[in-house]
């Protein structure tokens, strides 16, 4: 096995034309997996239904048939994998592979390395979602060649993902960038873990749906959005959202102009928290929303953050879109499995 300092994770990597990896992203409704090689290119693809209502048990008995039909689309030796990397959602116990707690799939303490383990009969390595998104945007996204970066992803919740010196940041519970539960205003609207006025119940597109919501059923606001989203508003999709803000549907500019304005002072504290040298948006509302928002994002982030602290952090967008956790899911079996 030849070594080679590879820039592009900012460490050395072990390369190995042979060798592959399988990244699974494990979500509420859908699940993505893929065979990735050591440059983080995706060889084939497989996306599956979630589908939690049937049990964990068939969750993860199709998550070893999705394992088995990458392996085949991608032409290769099932023994040319070299393990296999799933971020899923909730708190997970890393020492174990257990996901703890995730409500979206209703599952409680699941031991997933494990059952998967026995099913494929490869090793399998098992973090959070958030941080590997993180590690893909990190290692071959727009954190290329840094060595310290925050990944925001604002989607149903808030989550975040912190690298230093080139690692993953857990902290002593394993729960380290919380972003989304910093609060932001005091007394503001109520949050899903119990407190009020955090950054997720403030600006996620959870929140940012039910402000829309009230202010056009409720407030009667006019709004381009009710025929934008086909007539109903009981899901917003982000698509619906950015095409109404681009067209100046005020109810609209007006609520995203409030979560941009959050997100800049969440990042503004970030920034001086910790520093780093940049921070990474991502989520399917960002994406849709563009750069005029991203200006509005660093306008914010400028603003409220000591200057001295922003001088020299870079504030973008992710790069990779859907595809980051399953290449971050690669990269973290790559990197367990070398240890
Ligand atoms: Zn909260």
């Amino acid at each position: 096995m030849k070594e080679e300092k590879d820039s592009s994770t900012g460490g050395t990597l072990s390369q190995d034309s042979n060798q592959y990896q399988i990244g699974i992203d494990m979500g509420g409704t859908k699940i993505l997996a893929s065979v990735i090689n050591s440059n983080g290119q995706i060889l084939s693809r497989n996306k599956q239904a979630t589908a939690p209502e049937q049990g964990s048990e068939a969750v993860i008995e199709r998550i070893s048939d999705q394992v088995d039909s990458v392996v085949k689309k991608a032409k290769i030796k099932k023994e040319q994998i070299s393990a296999i990397g799933i971020g899923a959602p909730g708190p997970i116990d890393l020492d174990n592979g257990v996901v703890i707690f995730a409500p979206n799939l209703g599952w409680h303490n699941v031991p997933l390395k494990k059952s998967l383990e026995e099913k494929t009969g490869l090793p399998t390595h098992l973090d959070n979602d958030v941080n590997v998104g993180t590690l893909g945007e990190y290692a071959f996204g727009a954190g290329r060649g840094k060595k310290s970066v925050v990944c925001i992803f604002v989607g149903t919740g808030i989550g975040g993902g912190i690298i230093i010196d080139g690692k993953l940041f857990y902290g002593s519970s394993s729960t380290s960038g919380e972003i989304g539960h910093t609060i932001i205003k005091v007394g503001g609207p109520k949050c899903g873990c119990g407190n009020r006025g955090c950054l997720e119940a403030l600006a996620s597109r959870t929140a940012i749906t039910k402000q829309l919501r009230k202010h056009i059923l409720i407030d009667k606001e006019p709004s381009l959005l009710t025929q934008i989203n086909g007539n109903q508003l009981d899901t917003i999709k982000s698509g619906s959202i950015a095409k109404a803000f681009r067209k100046k549907d005020k109810v609209t500019v007006k609520v995203i102009k409030r979560a941009t304005k959050y997100i800049g002072i969440g990042i503004a504290s970030t920034v001086n928290f910790l520093n780093p040298e940049m921070i990474i948006l991502g989520g399917g509302l960002i994406e849709a929303l563009g750069n005029k928002t991203m200006d509005r994002i660093r306008h914010f982030a400028t603003k409220y953050a000591i200057q001295h602290a922003m001088s020299g952090v870079e504030i973008t967008t992710t790069q990779l879109g859907d595809d980051a956790g399953v290449i971050g899911a690669a990269v973290l079996a790559k990197q367990r499995s070398n240890k």
